[in-house]
């Protein structure tokens, strides 16, 4: 429920910075979480990025009307997809702005995209495959100093926390059957997939 308060409050914040012209303020957040991702890892994406808390409300109207379909679909399973992404992105801001002397709200079209695409697939599809922040978020925060962990003496390999991470960053290992989170996908987004492990496996820690 924190969360879902600092993800709005920072809605907010994104939404008087796009109305002010003032995007170059929301560049700068972002950059300072792609250094502070090298400790935290990608809070960014858990508590801040306007995509992600948009996409959870594009979510829950989809399951509700049983839309959302499972799966990465074939064209966006590339890996450079979200590399490409940020080039168009790049190259699309400096035309428009050269050539239509207009600033092109690039953000504001990927969260229309990040939306119609959760609308049909889940959410981990947009954070693992197309976004770009995402890829650059992965670079720094792969390996960070505190991170979401499992206690794996404690887990019971119950696959509960799978069924809610919105970024596939937890797997239960078949072998094993213990849960285990990859931190360079990982949200750190905490709340959901320790709020449901039954036995207190889940911490975000050193
Ligand atoms: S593993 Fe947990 S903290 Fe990480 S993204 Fe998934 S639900 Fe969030
Ligand atoms: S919810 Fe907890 S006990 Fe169940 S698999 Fe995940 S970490 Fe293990």
């Amino acid at each position: 429920m924190k969360r879902f308060w600092i993800q709005l409050a920072f809605l907010g914040l994104f939404t008087l910075i796009i109305m002010s012209g003032k995007m170059v303020l929301w560049l700068g957040i972002f950059v300072l979480s792609l250094l502070i991702g090298k400790v935290y890892g990608r809070f960014y994406c858990g508590y801040i990025c306007p995509m992600n808390t948009t996409m959870q409300w594009a979510e829950k109207v989809s399951q509700r009307f049983g839309w959302q379909r499972g799966g990465t679909p074939k064209f966006l399973s590339h890996k450079w997809i979200p590399w490409g992404v940020l080039v168009l992105m790049g190259v699309s801001m400096i035309l428009s702005k050269r050539i239509l002397k207009f600033d092109m709200p690039v953000l504001i079209v990927l969260i229309v995209i990040s939306i119609g695409l959760t609308l049909r697939y889940k959410q981990e599809v947009f954070h693992n495959h197309v976004c770009p922040y995402g890829a650059l978020l992965k670079a720094t925060g792969h390996s960070p100093v505190y991170t979401t962990q499992v206690d794996y003496n404690a887990c019971i390999g119950c696959h509960k926390c799978e069924k809610v991470c919105p970024s596939g960053a937890i797997q239960v290992n078949t072998n094993t059957r213990k849960a285990s989170v990859d931190p360079s996908i990982c949200h750190q987004c905490t709340d959901n997939c320790a709020g449901v492990c039954p036995v207190n496996a889940i911490a975000y820690k050193k």
